[in-house]
């Protein structure tokens, strides 16, 4: 049964909500939303300036920040939002209904799909894929009446991977991450739902998020943060950006005015609002001067907006466009024409998307002597260790965190690092899955707690699956890439763990349940490794269709897995000094981010930028680049022929790198552009990919400081194809005159 909100629902807070979406349709009969006003002509902007006219100066200030709530804080905003603006009666403009949702509808609105990471959406490299995944968050937010998503984490940790949020962005490579955010942020909107990006900017590790002063040069920073922000803002029509709590050149990021008014409004004209991350505002009259549109959740600077206007310090003309920002967002996407109706989530169908995101994103890092896939006709006995893998999978922490369909299994309170927050597993089981993949076989437990216990399993079957583990969430950094912080409540060395199994077993397969990248030292004595990030609500399924080969792996890693913390910028993550003091965090590595950094220094990584197996080969020939290069039309094509060379049927990700004129001192190549291509087995592909020097990602240029542009400067480019960033083959060079 479906109810319209503003018709039949009654909102009595969280509990209704919840109620309402289990039930279909809760009873009682007052509303806060009322239909939408009459009908205005024009664009967005054209009736957000309509509407303007008609408003007092009160009803302005009321949409610049979050709504007063009983108890002051967020806990009692209504229906499980993170933040609010209530709805203006008199002038019918709903209110505005703000929730997370990263990784699925989080987290406070009630139980939803648990969809895998970002960064497994991010590793599937296809952006119809990211489309679904965009959708499901969309319209399950919208299901629980929410209109705007506080979603699109871009931050590139590729910086600092050890970061606690990696789970919720889409990797190192601004261009992969920005089209992929672009492409969640577009199904987002489709519901009807304000999308959003954030946390605008160099918001990259958590250790002293809100003191954390990011030193950047301008060039290092337009080319790769601020790229995958642009390519997000530009590509994707999104209506709300959320500016985060650290300092950028020493400003805080919230009333930034380079980063607001310069770069974000001014130089890629973004149309919509910025609104603050929780408490990030710091100001009342720098803020809203330089930038900032939207307080939230509070308005402990902008309650004195009003003030502020009437002593002229923030001119009338600012306040009616920060107003005019949020109003034309909220036409933008259709807040007016079509308000939410309160459902019941399609859990079925985004439970089967799901699994996909899965199968699209795992990794297989390593298959040595064709272990995987498993074959089910032959093996007879399967040791399936880890904890918890008897009953879930685990996911990451933090406002994404998501409540997944069925109920999470809460883990102990992870010690260290003692954070607050609970370890929670998605209802999805590993061991149940493998059985039911293999009915035949004998699939026997051991949670890994005991070594031994686990070895001597796996002496007596077949194979052995160890299911490995690190939990991440906001609020925290990883100590160590290492798998030995025991953060998700297991309490036992994993490393350890894995020797012990793998030197009971020849057939030992690890999968990975982590949010970015781990260390292995045990990598040699393994036969098999599947990154399998935060698998989500089907992870279970996914990673047994994976394991035995009713889907072919094809998801690429969307950033580096270090051989070891001493590889990265900074061996050790910066660390505040104390909870207030604003500290400095150089980015000396300025744009070698990831890949770039490690090409860069020379480094050779465990795992490679876009590496990825699968259970059949991908030969390329025929490699070759076209162009008719002018200075003023430097697209090229890069053209191929893919041969599916195995016996199944599979994907294969074409990377595009480009190599630049030395004098510019760019990293020795840089991803321009890619496409996932499906073929079954024996059969060949002629493939074009264009590079367009037109797109938002500015493929050949780099970014010219003196004259605040984008240029493509004059040189020898040297065009790279493969299928990852360290199995490259040079197809063609370019010259620009
Ligand atoms: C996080 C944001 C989140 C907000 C609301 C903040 O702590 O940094 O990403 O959207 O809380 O939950």
């Amino acid at each position: 049964m479906r109810c319209s909100v503003g018709v039949r629902c009654a909102w009595t807070g969280f509990l209704a909500i919840f109620l309402i979406a289990v039930a279909g349709c809760g009873g009682g009969s007052s509303s806060s939303i009322t239909p939408p006003p009459p009908p205005v002509s024009g664009d967005s902007d054209t009736k957000a300036d309509a509407l303007l006219k008609q408003m007092t100066q009160a009803e302005k200030l009321a949409m610049v920040m979050g709504g007063v709530t009983s108890g002051g804080g967020t806990s009692t905003v209504p229906h499980g939002a993170a933040g609010w603006v209530p709805e203006n009666t008199r002038l019918k403009i709903p209110a505005l209904y703000l929730a997370d949702g990263s990784v699925g509808a989080g987290n406070r609105v009630g139980q939803a799909t648990a969809l895998p990471s970002s960064i497994a959406s991010a590793a599937s490299w296809d952006l119809s894929e990211a489309a679904k995944y965009g959708t499901v968050i969309g319209t399950e937010l919208a299901d629980y009446g929410m209109n705007v998503n506080l979603g699109g984490n871009i931050n590139l940790i590729g910086r600092e991977p050890r970061d606690g949020r990696t789970f919720e962005t889409k990797g190192e490579d601004p261009i992969l991450a920005g089209k992929i955010t672009a492409a969640h942020i577009k199904a987002i909107q489709a519901q009807h739902v304000i999308g959003g990006i954030k946390h605008f900017a160099f918001n990259d590790q958590e250790s002293g998020r809100t003191t954390e002063n990011v030193i950047v040069d301008e060039r290092a920073g337009r080319e790769s943060d601020l790229l995958a922000f642009e390519i997000g803002v530009k590509d994707s029509n999104v209506q709300s950006v959320m500016c985060s709590y650290n300092l950028t050149n020493s400003q805080y990021d919230c009333e930034n005015k380079h980063l607001l008014n310069d770069v974000l409004k001014g130089d890629w004209k973004f149309p919509g609002f910025v609104m603050s991350d929780w408490w990030a505002t710091h100001s009342t009259v720098d803020a809203a001067n330089n930038g900032l549109d939207q307080e939230q959740p509070n308005q402990q600077f902008f309650g004195g907006l009003g003030a502020a206007v009437t002593d002229g310090k923030v001119s009338q003309s600012r306040l009616d466009n920060m107003v005019h920002r949020v109003l034309r967002a909220m036409y933008e996407v259709g807040i007016f024409d079509h308000p939410q109706t309160v459902q019941p989530i399609p859990a079925g169908a985004d439970a089967n998307i799901a699994q996909e995101t899965e199968e699209a994103g795992a990794v297989l890092l390593k298959n040595a002597n064709g272990q995987l896939p498993l074959n089910v006709s032959t093996v007879g006995s399967i040791a399936v260790i880890g904890w918890k893998a008897d009953v879930g999978v685990l996911s990451g922490g933090g406002s994404a965190q998501v409540q997944p369909v069925g109920g999470g299994i809460v883990g102990p309170k992870p010690c260290p690092p003692c954070s607050s927050s609970q370890v929670i597993w998605d209802p999805s089981s590993p061991l149940q899955a493998i059985q039911a993949a293999a009915p035949a076989a004998s699939a026997q437990f051991a949670d890994g707690t005991d070594a031994a216990a686990a070895a001597a399993l796996a002496a007596k079957s077949q194979v052995a699956v160890v299911f490995l583990n690190q939990w991440a969430a906001e609020g925290m950094d990883e100590p160590s890439l290492a798998l030995t912080d025991f953060t998700s409540g297991m309490n036992v060395d994993q490393d350890a763990l894995v020797e012990a199994v793998a030197a009971a077993n020849p057939h030992t397969i690890v999968v990975i349940e982590s949010g970015g990248p781990v260390l292995m030292p045990w990598l040699d004595h393994v036969s098999a490794v599947l990154e399998a990030w935060y698998p989500g609500q089907r992870g279970g399924p996914a990673i047994a269709d994976l394991l035995f080969g009713v889907v072919n792996p094809s998801g690429k890693l969307p950033l580096t897995f270090p051989a070891s913390d001493a590889q990265l910028p900074r061996p050790v993550t910066a660390q505040p000094p104390d909870a207030s003091t604003p500290f400095d965090v150089k980015l000396d590595e300025g744009f070698n981010v990831g890949y770039k950094w490690f090409d860069a220094q020379g480094l050779t990584p465990l795992f490679p930028f876009g590496f990825g197996l699968s259970y059949t080969t991908f030969p390329f020939s025929n490699g070759a680049v076209a162009n008719n290069l002018t200075a003023s039309n430097p697209n090229f094509k890069v053209t191929f022929r893919l041969t599916n060379s195995g016996s199944a049927a599979g994907a294969e990700v074409a990377q595009v790198y480009l190599g630049m004129p030395a004098e510019l001192d760019e990293p020795p190549h840089r991803l321009v552009a890619w496409k996932k291509i499906s073929l079954d087995a024996g059969a060949k592909q002629d493939v074009t990919i264009e590079v367009d020097q037109g797109d938002s990602s500015h493929p050949m240029s780099y970014w010219d400081t003196g004259k605040s542009a984008w240029v493509v400067a004059p040189g020898t480019y040297t065009v790279f194809l493969g299928n990852s960033s360290r199995a490259l083959t040079p197809v063609g060079t370019l010259s620009v005159p």
